[in-house]
C-alpha cells in the first residue's frame, strides 16, 4: 500500500503566498447580474480547515462575497437528506458538459436537468424543498447556520433584487420544466427562492467550515451536526466531482483532482475526504466561468502536496 504524504500546512501555505505572487493574473468579473460588478476584481483568498479543526488562511479570506452556485450543495445535501433516492426521479447524476443556463438539453431530456448543480437541477432542488419546509427561506438559512454554528450566515437582498431583475434565462429554465410537470409549485416562489439562495454570502473561512460535513463523512466536526449520511456524503462528493465545474469538471479532475464547486462570484470550494475542506475566492473568471487564479492555486496545492483524491 502507498502511504498517504504527511502535508505540512505551515510551509504550503508560505509556497502558496509565494506562487502567487507570480502568478498571472486574468479574467473576467462576472456581470450578468448587476450588483456583482461592484466587486474589487483584485481580491483574493484562501482558507483552508482540516477535519481536526487546523486553520490556514491567506489574503482576503475574511471578506465576505457571494458564493452564488456554491449553495447548490447545501440546497442538494438538504433536499437529499429529506427525499433520499426519490429525489433521483426528478433530476439525474450524469455530468451536462454545457453551460450552467443551457436550455438545450431540457427539452431533449422531457425537463429532467442533467444533474443537482447545473441551473435547472438546482431549480428542481428549490422546488423539493418548497414543497417540503414551510417558510422556505428563513427554515434554509436556519439549517446553513445550524451546521457550522454561525449565526452570521445570511442572504443578500440585493443580490438576490440585482439578479431577479435580469434571470431570464433561469425564468426560461423554470417554465420549460413546469411544462414538463417537472416544478410543483408555483414558478414565482421557487424563483425567490432559488435567487436568495444564490445570493448567500460567506468568507473564505465560514464557507470552509460550512462543508467540512463533507470531509468528514456527513458529521460537521466543528459543530458534531450530522447534515446527511456517510453514504449521502459520498455521493454528494462524487457529484461536485462530475459536475461542480460547468463545462470545465473533466479540466478540475483532471489538474486538481479534488471534488468541488464553484460559483460565479469567484468562490471555490473543494473537499479532500478525510482531511480537509479548502475555500478559495478570486472575482476573475476564465472563459468557462472558474475562478481563474483558484483554479491556478488549487492545482498548486494538489500537486505540491502530491495528494488528490486519486
Ligand atoms: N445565480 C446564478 C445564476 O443562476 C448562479 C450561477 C453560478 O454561480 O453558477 O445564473
Amino acid at each position: 500500500m502507498i502511504s498517504e504524504p504527511f502535508i505540512d500546512y505551515q510551509k504550503l501555505f508560505l509556497e502558496m503566498a509565494e506562487e502567487l505572487r507570480e502568478m498571472d493574473d486574468i479574467g473576467t468579473i462576472a456581470s450578468y447580474i448587476p450588483e456583482l460588478r461592484n466587486v474589487d476584481p483584485n481580491k483574493f483568498g484562501i482558507h483552508l480547515t482540516t477535519i481536526d479543526n487546523q486553520n490556514y488562511c491567506l489574503g482576503d479570506s475574511n471578506d465576505k462575497f457571494s458564493i452564488q452556485s456554491i449553495s447548490k450543495v447545501l440546497s442538494l445535501a438538504l433536499a437529499f437528506e429529506l427525499e433520499a433516492d426519490k429525489l433521483w426521479d426528478r433530476v439525474g447524476v450524469e455530468p451536462s458538459g454545457t453551460p450552467f443556463n443551457s436550455l438545450v438539453q431540457l427539452e431533449y431530456e422531457k425537463g429532467i436537468p442533467r444533474n443537482p448543480l447545473i441551473n435547472a437541477g438546482a431549480l428542481v432542488i428549490c422546488d423539493v424543498l418548497v414543497s417540503r419546509l414551510k417558510n422556505t427561506k428563513q427554515a434554509f438559512i436556519e439549517f446553513a447556520r445550524r451546521v457550522s454554528g454561525n449565526k452570521n450566515i445570511d442572504y443578500c437582498p440585493r443580490v438576490a433584487e440585482s439578479e431577479k431583475k435580469t434571470g431570464f434565462k433561469n425564468a426560461a429554465l423554470i417554465n420549460l420544466m413546469k411544462s414538463f410537470g417537472n416544478i410543483k409549485n408555483d414558478i414565482e416562489v421557487v424563483l425567490d427562492f432559488y435567487f436568495n439562495l444564490c445570493s448567500i454570502e460567506m468568507t473564505c473561512k465560514e464557507l470552509a467550515q460550512e462543508f467540512l460535513f463533507l470531509a468528514s463523512n456527513g458529521v460537521n466536526p466543528l459543530t458534531n451536526v450530522r447534515v446527511v449520511d456517510a453514504s449521502k456524503s459520498k455521493r454528494i462528493n462524487a457529484i461536485m466531482q462530475l459536475c461542480g465545474f460547468y463545462d470545465e469538471a473533466g479540466e478540475f479532475s483532471f489538474k486538481v483532482g479534488l471534488p468541488g464547486k464553484s460559483g460565479v462570484g469567484g468562490g471555490i470550494l473543494a473537499i479532500h475526504p478525510g482531511k480537509f475542506s479548502i475555500a478559495v475566492w478570486g472575482p476573475k473568471l476564465n472563459s468557462k466561468g472558474n475562478s481563474y487564479k483558484g483554479m491556478r492555486i488549487l492545482e498548486f496545492l494538489t500537486t505540491r502536496t502530491q495528494s488528490s483524491i486519486f
